[in-house]
Protein backbone atom coordinates (compact mmCIF):
# COMPACT_ATOMS: atom_id res chain seq x y z
CA UNK A 1 0.00 0.00 0.00
CA UNK A 2 1.03 3.41 -0.52
CA UNK A 3 2.90 5.37 2.60
CA UNK A 4 0.11 7.77 2.90
CA UNK A 5 -2.44 4.72 3.76
CA UNK A 6 0.21 2.40 5.48
CA UNK A 7 0.94 4.98 7.62
CA UNK A 8 -2.93 5.23 8.69
CA UNK A 9 -3.60 1.68 8.85
CA UNK A 10 -0.55 -0.38 10.09
CA UNK A 11 -0.36 -1.98 13.18
CA UNK A 12 -4.03 -2.34 13.53
CA UNK A 13 -5.52 -5.23 11.91
CA UNK A 14 -6.26 -6.83 15.22
CA UNK A 15 -8.77 -3.96 15.92
CA UNK A 16 -12.09 -4.87 14.03
CA UNK A 17 -11.72 -8.85 15.50
CA UNK A 18 -11.49 -6.76 19.22
CA UNK A 19 -14.36 -4.18 18.09
CA UNK A 20 -12.24 -1.58 18.73
CA UNK A 21 -11.73 1.50 16.01
CA UNK A 22 -8.39 2.63 18.50
CA UNK A 23 -5.78 0.56 19.66
CA UNK A 24 -6.43 0.03 23.67
CA UNK A 25 -3.70 0.57 25.69
CA UNK A 26 -2.20 -2.40 27.64
CA UNK A 27 -0.55 -1.30 31.02
CA UNK A 28 -0.44 -4.43 32.39
CA UNK A 29 2.88 -5.60 34.07
CA UNK A 30 2.08 -9.05 34.52
CA UNK A 31 -0.61 -11.66 33.07
CA UNK A 32 -2.52 -14.39 34.60
CA UNK A 33 -2.00 -17.55 33.43
CA UNK A 34 -4.17 -20.29 32.48
CA UNK A 35 -1.62 -22.78 33.60
CA UNK A 36 1.87 -23.10 34.98
CA UNK A 37 2.60 -24.73 31.46
CA UNK A 38 1.67 -22.15 29.29
CA UNK A 39 3.50 -19.82 31.58
CA UNK A 40 6.52 -21.76 30.88
CA UNK A 41 6.21 -22.09 27.44
CA UNK A 42 5.24 -18.86 26.57
CA UNK A 43 8.25 -17.82 28.65
CA UNK A 44 10.87 -20.13 26.91
CA UNK A 45 9.74 -18.81 23.78
CA UNK A 46 9.81 -15.08 24.16
CA UNK A 47 13.37 -15.51 25.88
CA UNK A 48 14.42 -17.10 23.08
CA UNK A 49 13.45 -14.09 20.54
CA UNK A 50 10.22 -14.92 19.78
CA UNK A 51 7.79 -12.16 18.44
CA UNK A 52 5.12 -13.29 20.42
CA UNK A 53 3.36 -16.39 22.96
CA UNK A 54 0.03 -17.07 23.91
CA UNK A 55 0.87 -15.15 27.11
CA UNK A 56 3.15 -12.32 27.36
CA UNK A 57 3.88 -13.26 31.30
CA UNK A 58 5.55 -10.02 31.92
CA UNK A 59 5.67 -6.60 30.46
CA UNK A 60 9.21 -6.26 29.68
CA UNK A 61 8.98 -9.23 27.80
CA UNK A 62 6.06 -8.59 25.91
CA UNK A 63 3.52 -5.48 25.69
CA UNK A 64 0.73 -5.99 23.36
CA UNK A 65 0.35 -1.85 22.32
CA UNK A 66 4.28 -1.29 22.35
CA UNK A 67 3.99 -4.31 19.83
CA UNK A 68 0.90 -2.65 17.37
CA UNK A 69 3.35 0.28 17.12
CA UNK A 70 6.11 -1.79 16.27
CA UNK A 71 4.40 -3.58 13.38
CA UNK A 72 3.25 -0.10 12.45
CA UNK A 73 6.68 0.84 11.88
CA UNK A 74 7.95 -2.59 10.53
CA UNK A 75 5.49 -2.26 7.56
CA UNK A 76 6.62 1.42 6.99
CA UNK A 77 10.40 0.29 6.60
CA UNK A 78 9.32 -2.65 4.83
CA UNK A 79 10.62 -5.24 6.97
CA UNK A 80 9.43 -8.23 8.29
CA UNK A 81 9.77 -6.87 12.41
CA UNK A 82 10.67 -4.11 14.24
CA UNK A 83 11.99 -4.22 17.79
CA UNK A 84 10.89 -0.98 20.34
CA UNK A 85 13.30 0.07 22.37
CA UNK A 86 12.79 3.09 25.51
CA UNK A 87 14.93 5.54 23.70
CA UNK A 88 17.12 5.72 19.98
CA UNK A 89 20.54 5.18 22.22
CA UNK A 90 18.90 2.10 23.79
CA UNK A 91 17.93 1.13 19.98
CA UNK A 92 21.60 1.41 18.99
CA UNK A 93 23.09 -0.05 22.23
CA UNK A 94 20.94 -2.93 21.53
CA UNK A 95 22.14 -3.45 17.95
CA UNK A 96 25.59 -3.11 19.06
CA UNK A 97 25.38 -5.35 21.75
CA UNK A 98 23.37 -7.97 19.40
CA UNK A 99 26.20 -7.53 17.07
CA UNK A 100 28.61 -8.40 19.92
CA UNK A 101 26.79 -11.24 20.90
CA UNK A 102 27.89 -12.80 17.55
CA UNK A 103 31.32 -12.91 18.85
CA UNK A 104 31.84 -9.85 16.41
CA UNK A 105 32.81 -7.21 18.75
CA UNK A 106 34.48 -4.78 16.13
CA UNK A 107 32.61 -1.99 14.60
CA UNK A 108 32.74 0.35 11.77
CA UNK A 109 31.18 3.28 11.92
CA UNK A 110 30.69 6.40 8.93
CA UNK A 111 31.03 9.83 10.63
CA UNK A 112 29.40 11.99 11.26
CA UNK A 113 26.90 10.48 13.22
CA UNK A 114 24.80 11.41 16.38
CA UNK A 115 26.81 13.23 19.31
CA UNK A 116 25.21 10.32 21.68
CA UNK A 117 26.07 7.41 19.04
CA UNK A 118 29.53 8.95 18.51
CA UNK A 119 30.20 9.49 22.58
CA UNK A 120 29.13 5.73 22.62
CA UNK A 121 31.76 4.31 20.38
CA UNK A 122 34.51 6.59 21.20
CA UNK A 123 34.42 5.92 24.55
CA UNK A 124 34.12 1.65 24.43
CA UNK A 125 31.30 1.62 27.11
CA UNK A 126 30.00 -1.14 25.48
CA UNK A 127 33.54 -2.95 24.89
CA UNK A 128 34.78 -3.68 21.39
CA UNK A 129 36.49 -1.63 19.07
CA UNK A 130 36.11 1.16 16.24
CA UNK A 131 37.50 2.11 13.23
CA UNK A 132 35.75 5.30 11.67
CA UNK A 133 35.58 4.78 8.34
CA UNK A 134 34.61 7.55 5.00
CA UNK A 135 31.93 6.49 2.86
CA UNK A 136 34.47 5.26 0.78
CA UNK A 137 37.13 3.55 3.00
CA UNK A 138 34.52 1.11 4.47
CA UNK A 139 35.98 -2.06 3.15
CA UNK A 140 39.12 -1.41 3.73
CA UNK A 141 38.37 -0.96 7.17
CA UNK A 142 36.45 -4.36 7.32
CA UNK A 143 38.47 -7.21 9.57
CA UNK A 144 37.52 -10.71 10.00
CA UNK A 145 35.84 -9.94 13.57
CA UNK A 146 33.84 -6.98 12.08
CA UNK A 147 30.22 -7.18 13.34
CA UNK A 148 28.36 -3.61 12.34
CA UNK A 149 28.74 -1.55 9.85
CA UNK A 150 27.27 1.78 11.02
CA UNK A 151 26.39 5.14 9.22
CA UNK A 152 23.59 7.75 8.94
CA UNK A 153 22.62 9.46 6.06
CA UNK A 154 21.17 11.75 5.62
CA UNK A 155 23.56 12.41 8.54
CA UNK A 156 23.23 14.53 11.67
CA UNK A 157 24.13 17.36 12.01
CA UNK A 158 25.51 17.96 8.86
CA UNK A 159 23.32 16.16 6.55
CA UNK A 160 26.20 14.55 4.87
CA UNK A 161 24.86 11.95 2.26
CA UNK A 162 26.09 8.41 2.06
CA UNK A 163 24.94 5.69 -0.51
CA UNK A 164 23.62 3.00 1.72
CA UNK A 165 23.76 0.29 -1.44
CA UNK A 166 27.32 0.97 -1.82
CA UNK A 167 28.30 0.82 1.42
CA UNK A 168 26.46 -2.71 1.99
CA UNK A 169 28.25 -3.88 -1.00
CA UNK A 170 31.67 -2.22 0.71
CA UNK A 171 30.85 -4.19 3.74
CA UNK A 172 30.76 -7.47 2.06
CA UNK A 173 28.09 -9.41 3.99
CA UNK A 174 28.90 -7.86 7.50
CA UNK A 175 25.75 -6.27 8.33
CA UNK A 176 24.72 -2.56 8.01
CA UNK A 177 23.14 -0.35 10.26
CA UNK A 178 21.15 3.13 8.98
CA UNK A 179 20.38 5.14 11.48
CA UNK A 180 17.41 6.47 9.54
CA UNK A 181 16.42 9.23 12.08
CA UNK A 182 17.03 12.14 9.57
CA UNK A 183 15.09 10.42 6.30
CA UNK A 184 12.16 8.79 8.29
CA UNK A 185 10.50 5.74 6.46
CA UNK A 186 8.66 7.91 4.31
CA UNK A 187 11.73 9.20 2.44
CA UNK A 188 13.66 6.11 2.92
CA UNK A 189 13.76 2.54 3.70
CA UNK A 190 17.83 1.22 3.95
CA UNK A 191 16.62 -2.47 4.23
CA UNK A 192 15.19 -2.08 0.76
CA UNK A 193 18.91 -0.81 0.27
CA UNK A 194 20.48 -4.28 1.87
CA UNK A 195 20.95 -2.81 5.30
CA UNK A 196 19.97 -4.96 7.92
CA UNK A 197 19.04 -2.28 9.96
CA UNK A 198 17.15 0.69 10.25
CA UNK A 199 17.51 2.73 13.80
CA UNK A 200 15.19 5.39 14.77
CA UNK A 201 14.74 7.80 17.66
CA UNK A 202 11.14 7.96 17.29
CA UNK A 203 11.54 10.88 19.56
CA UNK A 204 12.26 12.78 16.50
CA UNK A 205 10.26 12.89 13.34
CA UNK A 206 8.25 9.25 14.48
CA UNK A 207 6.25 10.98 17.89
CA UNK A 208 6.17 13.86 15.77
CA UNK A 209 4.95 16.58 18.72
CA UNK A 210 8.07 16.78 21.15
CA UNK A 211 6.38 14.82 24.05
CA UNK A 212 7.66 11.10 24.14
CA UNK A 213 10.97 9.51 24.13
CA UNK A 214 11.24 6.08 22.04
CA UNK A 215 13.47 4.35 19.90
CA UNK A 216 13.02 1.35 17.22
CA UNK A 217 15.28 -1.03 14.68
CA UNK A 218 13.49 -2.23 11.75
CA UNK A 219 14.73 -5.75 10.53
CA UNK A 220 14.09 -9.17 9.15
CA UNK A 221 12.65 -11.62 11.96
CA UNK A 222 15.94 -13.37 12.20
CA UNK A 223 17.63 -10.68 13.29
CA UNK A 224 15.16 -8.99 15.16
CA UNK A 225 15.31 -12.09 17.40
CA UNK A 226 18.54 -11.03 19.41
CA UNK A 227 17.31 -7.90 19.67
CA UNK A 228 14.37 -8.59 21.68
CA UNK A 229 16.79 -10.99 23.54
CA UNK A 230 18.65 -7.78 24.07
CA UNK A 231 16.07 -5.87 25.29
CA UNK A 232 14.42 -8.44 27.55
CA UNK A 233 18.00 -8.70 29.33
CA UNK A 234 18.48 -5.17 30.14
CA UNK A 235 15.19 -3.77 30.58
CA UNK A 236 15.54 -1.14 27.75
CA UNK A 237 11.85 -1.33 27.03
CA UNK A 238 9.28 1.22 26.03
CA UNK A 239 6.76 1.93 28.09
CA UNK A 240 3.49 1.24 26.65
CA UNK A 241 1.68 4.57 27.06
CA UNK A 242 4.62 5.86 24.81
CA UNK A 243 3.98 3.04 22.51
CA UNK A 244 0.60 4.08 22.29
CA UNK A 245 1.61 7.46 21.34
CA UNK A 246 4.08 6.77 18.77
CA UNK A 247 1.32 4.49 17.11
CA UNK A 248 -1.52 7.59 17.42
CA UNK A 249 1.92 9.99 15.90
CA UNK A 250 2.46 7.00 13.20
CA UNK A 251 -1.11 8.03 11.43
CA UNK A 252 -0.10 11.46 10.60
CA UNK A 253 3.96 10.90 9.87
CA UNK A 254 3.90 10.94 5.81
CA UNK A 255 1.76 14.31 5.97
CA UNK A 256 3.64 15.74 8.29
CA UNK A 257 6.92 14.70 6.66
CA UNK A 258 5.48 16.46 3.56
CA UNK A 259 4.41 19.37 5.08
CA UNK A 260 7.93 19.76 6.75
CA UNK A 261 9.72 18.74 3.67
CA UNK A 262 8.02 22.09 1.42
CA UNK A 263 8.17 24.31 4.12
CA UNK A 264 11.92 23.67 4.77
CA UNK A 265 12.64 23.30 0.29
CA UNK A 266 11.11 27.06 0.85
CA UNK A 267 13.56 27.82 4.01
CA UNK A 268 16.55 26.70 3.00
CA UNK A 269 16.10 28.66 -0.56
CA UNK A 270 16.03 31.94 1.49
CA UNK A 271 18.24 31.28 3.37
CA UNK A 272 20.95 30.60 0.93
CA UNK A 273 20.04 33.66 -1.01
CA UNK A 274 20.21 36.19 2.25
CA UNK A 275 23.55 37.63 2.80
CA UNK A 276 24.04 36.80 5.66
CA UNK A 277 24.23 33.28 5.40
CA UNK A 278 27.30 31.59 4.95
CA UNK A 279 26.67 28.44 3.87
CA UNK A 280 23.29 26.28 3.68
CA UNK A 281 23.62 22.60 3.60
CA UNK A 282 20.49 21.09 1.76
CA UNK A 283 19.47 17.51 0.28
CA UNK A 284 17.32 19.77 -2.50
CA UNK A 285 19.77 22.36 -2.87
CA UNK A 286 22.29 22.35 -5.20
CA UNK A 287 25.72 20.73 -3.63
CA UNK A 288 23.27 19.28 -1.00
CA UNK A 289 23.36 15.88 -2.46
CA UNK A 290 26.70 15.72 -4.89
CA UNK A 291 25.97 11.97 -5.33
CA UNK A 292 22.58 12.29 -6.43
CA UNK A 293 20.98 10.23 -4.12
CA UNK A 294 17.89 12.45 -3.35
CA UNK A 295 15.10 10.56 -5.82
CA UNK A 296 16.93 7.41 -5.82
CA UNK A 297 17.95 6.32 -2.57
CA UNK A 298 16.19 9.46 -0.42
CA UNK A 299 12.62 10.29 -2.06
CA UNK A 300 12.96 13.91 -0.99
CA UNK A 301 15.27 16.25 0.81
CA UNK A 302 13.63 16.55 4.19
CA UNK A 303 12.78 18.54 7.09
CA UNK A 304 16.74 19.21 8.08
CA UNK A 305 19.00 22.34 7.37
CA UNK A 306 22.17 23.20 8.28
CA UNK A 307 23.55 26.35 7.59
CA UNK A 308 26.43 28.79 9.01
CA UNK A 309 25.59 32.12 9.17
CA UNK A 310 28.23 34.76 8.55
CA UNK A 311 30.28 36.00 12.39
CA UNK A 312 31.18 33.11 13.29
CA UNK A 313 30.34 31.48 16.52
CA UNK A 314 29.13 34.82 18.03
CA UNK A 315 26.38 35.64 15.19
CA UNK A 316 25.26 31.96 15.67
CA UNK A 317 24.69 32.14 19.33
CA UNK A 318 23.16 35.56 19.03
CA UNK A 319 21.03 33.98 16.43
CA UNK A 320 19.86 30.98 18.81
CA UNK A 321 18.58 33.81 21.33
CA UNK A 322 17.23 36.02 19.02
CA UNK A 323 14.78 33.66 17.56
CA UNK A 324 10.98 34.32 18.59
CA UNK A 325 8.82 31.42 17.16
CA UNK A 326 11.36 29.02 16.69
CA UNK A 327 12.62 27.36 19.95
CA UNK A 328 16.37 27.51 20.43
CA UNK A 329 16.47 23.32 21.59
CA UNK A 330 17.96 20.04 20.47
CA UNK A 331 15.58 17.34 19.27
CA UNK A 332 13.95 17.32 15.87
CA UNK A 333 11.46 16.40 13.51
CA UNK A 334 8.72 18.34 15.53
CA UNK A 335 5.73 19.88 14.21
CA UNK A 336 7.36 22.93 15.55
CA UNK A 337 10.31 24.78 14.30
CA UNK A 338 13.84 23.79 16.35
CA UNK A 339 17.43 25.28 15.98
CA UNK A 340 20.33 24.36 17.24
CA UNK A 341 24.03 24.57 17.94
CA UNK A 342 25.80 21.03 17.24
CA UNK A 343 29.47 22.03 18.21
CA UNK A 344 28.42 23.24 21.35
CA UNK A 345 24.76 20.76 22.60
CA UNK A 346 24.98 17.39 20.36
CA UNK A 347 27.68 17.10 18.90
CA UNK A 348 29.69 18.73 21.83
CA UNK A 349 30.65 15.31 23.28
CA UNK A 350 32.34 14.34 20.11
CA UNK A 351 36.26 14.84 19.98
CA UNK A 352 37.60 18.48 18.64
CA UNK A 353 39.35 16.84 15.77
CA UNK A 354 36.61 15.31 14.87
CA UNK A 355 34.08 17.99 14.69
CA UNK A 356 36.47 20.00 12.73
CA UNK A 357 36.98 16.85 10.15
CA UNK A 358 33.49 16.74 9.76
CA UNK A 359 32.09 20.67 9.39
CA UNK A 360 30.93 20.30 12.83
CA UNK A 361 31.96 23.96 13.15
CA UNK A 362 31.78 26.53 15.64
CA UNK A 363 29.60 28.43 13.27
CA UNK A 364 27.30 25.69 12.36
CA UNK A 365 23.42 25.83 13.46
CA UNK A 366 21.02 23.19 12.80
CA UNK A 367 17.29 23.88 11.45
CA UNK A 368 14.63 21.35 11.94
CA UNK A 369 11.87 23.08 9.89
CA UNK A 370 8.10 22.30 11.48
CA UNK A 371 4.81 22.23 9.49
CA UNK A 372 4.12 26.08 10.43
CA UNK A 373 3.72 28.17 7.24
CA UNK A 374 7.57 28.42 5.62
CA UNK A 375 6.69 32.41 5.64
CA UNK A 376 6.16 32.76 8.89
CA UNK A 377 9.13 30.38 9.80
CA UNK A 378 11.32 32.63 7.31
CA UNK A 379 9.84 35.59 8.62
CA UNK A 380 11.45 34.80 12.20
CA UNK A 381 14.65 33.59 11.13
CA UNK A 382 15.21 36.49 8.98
CA UNK A 383 14.65 38.76 11.97
CA UNK A 384 16.96 36.35 13.93
CA UNK A 385 19.73 36.99 11.13
CA UNK A 386 19.57 40.66 11.15
CA UNK A 387 19.35 41.42 15.26
CA UNK A 388 22.21 39.05 15.19
CA UNK A 389 23.93 41.52 13.25
C1 LIG B 1 18.29 11.93 18.70
C2 LIG B 1 19.01 10.97 17.88
C3 LIG B 1 19.44 9.74 18.41
C4 LIG B 1 19.22 9.38 19.87
O1 LIG B 1 17.87 9.18 20.16
P1 LIG B 1 17.23 9.38 21.62
O2 LIG B 1 15.80 9.07 21.41
O3 LIG B 1 17.51 10.79 22.03
O4 LIG B 1 17.92 8.41 22.52
C5 LIG B 1 20.07 8.85 17.57
N1 LIG B 1 20.31 9.15 16.27
C6 LIG B 1 19.93 10.32 15.74
C7 LIG B 1 20.20 10.59 14.29
C8 LIG B 1 19.28 11.26 16.51
O5 LIG B 1 18.93 12.43 15.96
Amino acid sequence: MHVLTNSVHAGRHDLRTLGLHAPPIDRSTTYPLSSLEEGTHSLEELAGGAKSASNPVYQRLLNPTVARWEAGVAALEGAEAAVAFASGMAAITATLMAAKASGKAHVVAVRPIYGGTDHLLATALLGGEVTWATPDSVAEAIRPDTGLVLLETPANPTLAMVDIADVVAQAAGVPVAVDNTFATPVLQNPLALGATYAIHSATKALGGHGDVTGGIVACGEAAAQPLRQVRILTGAVLDPQAGWLLHRGLATLALRVRASQEGAAVVAGRLAAHPGVATVTYPGLSGGDPLGLVGRQLSGPGSMIAFRPTGGYDRASRMMKAVDMITPAVSLGSVDTLIQHPAGLTHHVVAEDARDAHGISPDLLRLSVGIEHPDDVWADLERALDLSL
